[in-house]
């Protein structure tokens, strides 16, 4: 799974320092990454902190995708890093994580933007494609030359597209004929490339194909109107009879089995996205509190504040170590679906906690994008607890909900499956 990219990390070779652990980070997890990677991790926080943070409450605010963002984010590395070793750093599930959770700690919409690429499209190719679809894609994917997405949700399905998926292949001598709707698809307006899920007419299975747009028969429209990531660009994709060539079908795709296992390997960065959000919107409340006065006091020096600040970093925390841990088997090849379902679904029921407490400390201010400015205190642009509150909705929703997540943990628990 490893292609080279030669000279594309030149830049981040610029600084050594090691990336300070953050004050969120309570049981010093970081260290758990090698020194190569807290150094990467080190420029990865500089870039967030100047270019993606100060910016975020614009682009959301403007329903905005961070396109622009797409050659730092290559030069970076970012979305070659789980399919390359560097010398700038390995590409480990446990690095991959911790950079999924800073992305996410600066803009939970810039990280989807960068996950529905990097995660959920080039891992579809990495592990469905054959070794000339690899080549043919990855670098250019991987250099943001291209923009992937990855359309598996539909109008009628969701939770159940295992067994319900519409979107039809029928093949025809060297190509076939695709038909269907996709929705919610990431990047999926303006993608140059479309991962499209569809049943085969002729053996009920799910196989892969790489749609390239624009193409006769294919559209995409914007879904308005939304309230979480907002900065996302998701789409609703028509196909009608879309012409794709049997060499651009994922050839190492088998069924439903082979999708799962690409969201096995993605699910994890989804739970470190969510504990990303958790801790930008702690970050923020920690912040605030520090500078509103009320009573003549500022309010971190209330007891309830306190209390509430003290129940967000132990499930931050909890949350961390869940992560870790989830990641590190994955390093070892042992990570299973469930276990990847349970980080996913605690996770992001921790998050939901976290930042409803983080709004709660922010008061009235905590509703409004740049609400902390209110206090002309010394706390930079971005800080915005209404953005972490409202994308944490998405978070919890996308990759498996979290009542789909507990109940594959419950299968495990159980032997019986309670969703069909
Ligand atoms: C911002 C955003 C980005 C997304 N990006 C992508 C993307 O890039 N590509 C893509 O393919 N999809 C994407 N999605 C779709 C996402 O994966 C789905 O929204 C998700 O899988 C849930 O499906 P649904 O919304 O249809 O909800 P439904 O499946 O209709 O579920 C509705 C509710 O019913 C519950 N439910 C359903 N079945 C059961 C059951 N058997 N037992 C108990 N409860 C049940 C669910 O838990 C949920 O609470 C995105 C979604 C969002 C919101």
């Amino acid at each position: 799974m490893t292609f080279t990219l030669e000279g594309m990390h030149a830049e981040t070779a610029a600084s050594d320092a090691l990336a300070p652990v953050l004050e969120a980070d309570f049981y010093r997890f970081q260290q758990t990454l090698t020194d190569t990677e807290q150094r990467a991790l080190g420029r990865i926080r500089a870039f967030l902190d100047a270019e993606v943070r100060p910016f975020a409450d614009d682009h959301w605010e403007q329903a905005r995708s961070p396109r622009h963002l797409v050659p730092r984010i290559a030069e970076l590395g970012l979305y070659a890093n789980a399919f390359e070793r560097t010398r700038h750093f390995d590409n480990s599930a446990l690095f991959r994580g911790w950079v999924a959770m800073e992305i996410s700690r600066a803009d939970p919409s810039t990280a989807t933007f960068i996950g529905v690429h990097s995660g959920l499209a080039m891992t579809a190719i990495a592990v469905g494609g054959s070794e000339e679809q690899r080549a043919e894609w990855m670098p250019k994917l991987a250099a943001g030359e291209l923009i992937a997405a990855f359309g598996l949700t539909e109008p009628g399905h969701g939770s159940d597209t295992a067994k319900g998926l519409e979107t039809t292949a029928e093949r025809r001598g060297d190509h076939w004929v695709l038909n269907g709707a996709k929705r919610w698809i990431g990047n999926g307006a303006f993608a140059d490339l479309v991962v499209i899920w569809a049943r085969d007419v002729a053996d009920d299975q799910v196989k892969g194909f790489l749609v390239r747009t624009p193409t006769p028969g294919f559209s995409a429209t914007t879904i308005a109107r939304k309230q979480s990531l907002r900065a996302v660009e998701n789409a609703d994709i028509l196909l009608e009879d879309v012409i794709v060539a049997e060499n651009d079908r994922l050839q190492r795709i088998g069924g439903f089995r082979d999708v799962a296992v690409v969201l096995r390997l993605t699910r994890a960065d989804v739970a470190w996205q969510a504990l990303g959000v958790a801790v930008g919107a702690y970050e923020c409340a920690v912040a605030y509190a520090a500078h509103r006065v009320q009573f003549g006091k500022p309010i971190a020096s209330y007891q309830l504040v306190q209390q509430k600040l003290a129940d967000a970093l132990a499930a931050i925390t909890a949350s961390t170590a869940l992560c870790v841990r989830v990641s590190q088997l994955q390093d070892e090849g042992e990570q299973t679906d469930q276990q990847a379902a349970m980080a996913k679904a605690f996770v992001t029921a921790r998050m939901r906690e976290v930042v409803a407490l983080a709004r709660e400390i922010c008061g009235g201010n905590g509703i409004q994008l740049g609400g902390h400015e209110q206090l002309g205190a010394d706390i930079p642009p971005g800080y915005s607890v209404a953005r972490y509150f409202a994308d944490a909705e998405a978070v919890y929703t996308f990759e498996g909900t979290y009542d789909m997540n507990s109940l594959i943990v419950g299968r495990a628990i159980t032997g019986i499956a309670a969703f069909v």
